[in-house]
Parts: C-alpha cells; structure tokens; sequence
C-alpha cells in the first residue's frame, strides 16, 4: 500500500471515537472517507422542500471559472491532507448548469488530485448535455467513464414535464429515462456509467420508499441512497416534522420493497446513527449480502481483507499493477487464498448455490447493488457540537456528545484550504454555509452591470 494512506489511514483511526472502533468499521481500515465540494455552484433551478441549501444559495451566478479555480484548490487540499486517493462529489446546487465544458474541467481537476468524482444532479438534463460532457471540442472522448447520483423525489418541484409530482411512483419514468441516457452514450460512446439513485425521506413520501425501492432495483442503478430529511438548510422550506424519520424506518421500507431482509452488519461506514450502508448484488430481483455478519467463514474473510488489503486502491488502479500489487499481499499472506475460497463457497451457497449463478450470469441478471440510508443532522445540534470541537472541548451534555461522536466519526468531509480546516458536511451545511454564501454572493452577483467604454 502507498506510504502516505497508510499514514492517513492510521491517522483516521486513532481519531476516531472508541464506539466506532469496531472490526466492521471501513473508516481508518480501508478508507478514509468521502469527501465533496463546497461552494463553487451553489444554484440550483429546481425547489425543493426541505433544501439543504441556505437562502442566499441561489442568489450566486453560475460561474465555470470559479467552479473549476475553486475545485482544483479544494481538491489540491484534500490530496494533501486526506492522502493521495479518495472518492469525492462534485456537489453544490445543480452541477448541469455548468456548461458541459466547465463541468467536464471540473472533473478532471477532480481527477489530477486523485479524486474519483461523482456529479450530483435532479437529473432534469438532456442526451446532448451528457454527450456534450464526455466529448471535447474535437469530438474526442475526455470522460471514458463517468459517475452520477441523481436525485429523485416528489418533494421537488420544477422538473420538466412534472411540475408538482403527488407520488412517488409518478417520477418512475423520469427515474428511467436517466438511466437510458446513459445506455445510450454507453451504446454510441463506449462510455461508461456507475449511477446512484438519492431521495430525501420525510413522513410525507416515506410509505413510498418501497414502491421506489421495488421499481429503481430494476432499473440498471448502482446504488440506491436515502436521506432522512434534517432541519438545515433554508428554513423557509422546512414544513414538516421531518424528525420523526429514523433509519430505522427507513430500513424496514427499504425492506419491504425487496421482500426481504437487507443485511447491513457485516461492514460499517463511520457511525452506525449517520450511515447504515448494505454492499451486495441483485441475482435477478433478489438482493445478497456480500459479508454476512452471522456467517464465521464470511467475517473471518472480511477480517483479513482489512487488516491485510484494507487501504489497497482497487477502483482506481490499472489492471496490471493492480494484479502486480494483489499478487504480492497474497505472497505476504499466503493463508488468505483458503480464507477467500471459504468465503466464497459459503457466499455462492447462501446466493443460491453455483448452478443458480451461472445461470443468472448467462443471462446477465447479476448486478452489483448498494444500499445506502444517510441520517444528516439538525442545524441546531450540529452548531453548538461543533463550535465546542473546534474549540477542542468534549461536551458533557451527553446529546451534545453523540453529536460530536458523530462528527468525528463523519464519512463525508469538506476541504478549506484558506483556513486548513477539515469540515464534516452536516458543520458545512449547518454552520458555514450561510456566512460562504452570502460572501458567494457579493463576489458572484447574478447580475453583471456592463463596464463603461
Ligand atoms: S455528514 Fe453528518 S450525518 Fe453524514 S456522516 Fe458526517 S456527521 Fe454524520
């Protein structure tokens, strides 16, 4: 593994709250965590209720050279401080309001920082923007592969063709039709696409988790994240009691579209109150666990994955050196290779056995599928823990204390490189994003007074 994740990851660890130190945590083992931008888009041309955006987020002209100027310095930091790989989400109001060649420039500087990016979107964007995004203005492919959450829910209002959706199950077509943008750049592009499907919880659409689940499993995405709607943002459109939606009932939704149990125990990101995540594969519509935490030969796997490749960049390595560098853990671990058989044999027998998965590998019905459910936090907690963090004082409260757990223990980091801080996203959202905005603003007016001649 390279030196310096090594480093950091050790790092990660030892800052860690003790709770979360467990032998399924991902954090400080095999990766530090995800990391987005800040501030370098903030408008967005849909509304939605609840918006995590502050109210002067929209008062901010779209500007590419900002984007690009600001992501290459959020980046640069975060390469230094977090280590040299990382997956990190181009993220502020609407990325498509970029035009395609400041957007594509922003993901590569992404890219030269180390940076896997994934571009968050409503999705409310055409074919010729995507085929716009991959090609330079030579008609070359700059983007041979691309990566996009979409965010999917009838608490938005604006999307074309769907002003006010009153259900879930009437944006299925729109959910769809992303997915076959991507088919087709796929087809005539040879681009290729991992997708994430997002949608913001509240009691108003949560009976309809399921329906969602039941119809996004078929629909070709990678992921399938949810988030519990917080009180942050711009409070002019919080209308709900939004707390009433814990994981928990988000799960037993989850659940019950796939009509099944989704086992999430066996691996951990971060703190168990923010993030439940459930890795695996659809064998036609029926979801597997990669890891099962009640199957011995499966954790002793997961075990010595961590302790021996944890850190290791699979995604992002070339195939040859990845073999090269693989080849040369098991050398050093040569008991490895019966732990993975072991492992391997006990998942192939719980996912029906060989005969069921080859038959389902013939006809293409193996999809690899994450679950993710992403509880942020109110503004209200998350301001006084983290003014007592910065001010490295524990709180005693013992409320006040589990919100610094988990801001401590948080899998998705923001850069600020002018104060060389290091933010969790619910202390972006929930504390600093008002003060950036307003000063996005004046350095970002929407209207531009022409210079006299
Ligand atoms: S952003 Fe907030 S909710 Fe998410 S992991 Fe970090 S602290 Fe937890």
């Amino acid at each position: 593994m390279d030196a310096r994740t090594a480093a950091v990851l050790r790092e990660r660890w030892d800052a860690l709250p003790p709770g979360v130190k467990t032998r399924e945590q991902l954090l400080g083992r095999h990766a530090v965590g995800c990391e987005g931008t800040h501030g370098v888009f903030p408008k967005c041309n849909l509304t939605c209720s609840p918006c995590y955006h502050s109210r002067d987020a929209n008062k901010v002209r779209v500007d590419g050279s900002h984007t690009v100027e600001q992501v290459h310095a959020q980046m640069a930091f975060l390469a230094e401080r977090r280590g040299p790989r990382a997956h990190a989400q181009l993220i502020g109001g609407e990325v498509t309001l970029l035009s395609p060649d400041d957007h594509a420039a922003a993901l590569l500087a992404m890219r030269s920082h180390g940076r896997e990016p994934m571009s968050m979107t409503h999705g409310d964007f055409d074919y010729t923007y995507l085929r716009d995004l991959v090609h330079d203005q030579a008609g070359r492919v700059r983007l041979p592969r691309v990566s996009f959450a979409a965010h999917f829910d009838s608490l938005m209002r604006g999307r074309r063709g769907i002003s006010r959706p009153r259900s879930e199950a009437e944006l299925t077509a729109y959910r769809a039709a992303f997915v076959a943008m991507f088919h087709r750049l796929r087809q005539e592009t040879g681009v290729r696409a991992y997708l994430a499907h997002n949608m913001t919880v509240t009691p108003a659409n949560l009976s309809q988790v399921a329906g969602v689940v039941s119809s996004v499993a078929r629909q070709g995405y990678q992921m399938m994240s949810f988030q519990p709607a917080a009180f942050v943002g711009d409070e002019r459109r919080w209308g709900e009691d939004y707390a009433e939606v814990g994981i928990d009932d988000v799960w037993a939704e989850i659940e019950r579209g796939f009509g099944q149990a989704i086992s999430w125990q066996a691996l951990q990101f971060g703190d168990r109150r923010c993030n439940r995540t459930a890795f695996g594969f659809l064998v036609g519509e029926r979801w597997h666990a990669l890891v099962e935490a009640d199957r011995p030969a499966e954790t002793a796997a997961r075990d010595a994955f961590l302790d021996h490749f944890g850190g290791v960049n699979f995604g992002g390595s070339p195939p040859l050196p990845l073999i090269v560098k693989v080849a040369r853990l098991v050398v050093r671990h040569p008991g490895d290779v019966a732990v993975a058989a072991r492992w391997l044999r006990s998942m192939t027998v719980r996912a029906g056995g060989m005969g069921v998965l080859s038959r389902a590998a013939m006809r293409r019905q193996i999809r690899p599928l994450t679950i993710v459910v992403h509880r942020f936090m109110d503004a209200q907690d998350v301001a006084p823990a983290w003014d007592l963090l910065t001010r490295g004082i524990v709180a005693t409260d013992p409320e006040l204390r589990a919100t610094q757990e988990r801001l401590q223990a948080c899998t998705y980091t923001m850069g600020h490189p002018v104060t060389g801080e290091l933010v969790p996203a619910c202390a972006q959202h929930s504390v600093l994003d008002r003060g950036e905005n307003e000063q996005l603003r004046r350095l970002l007016p929407l209207t531009v007074l022409p210079t006299s001649s």
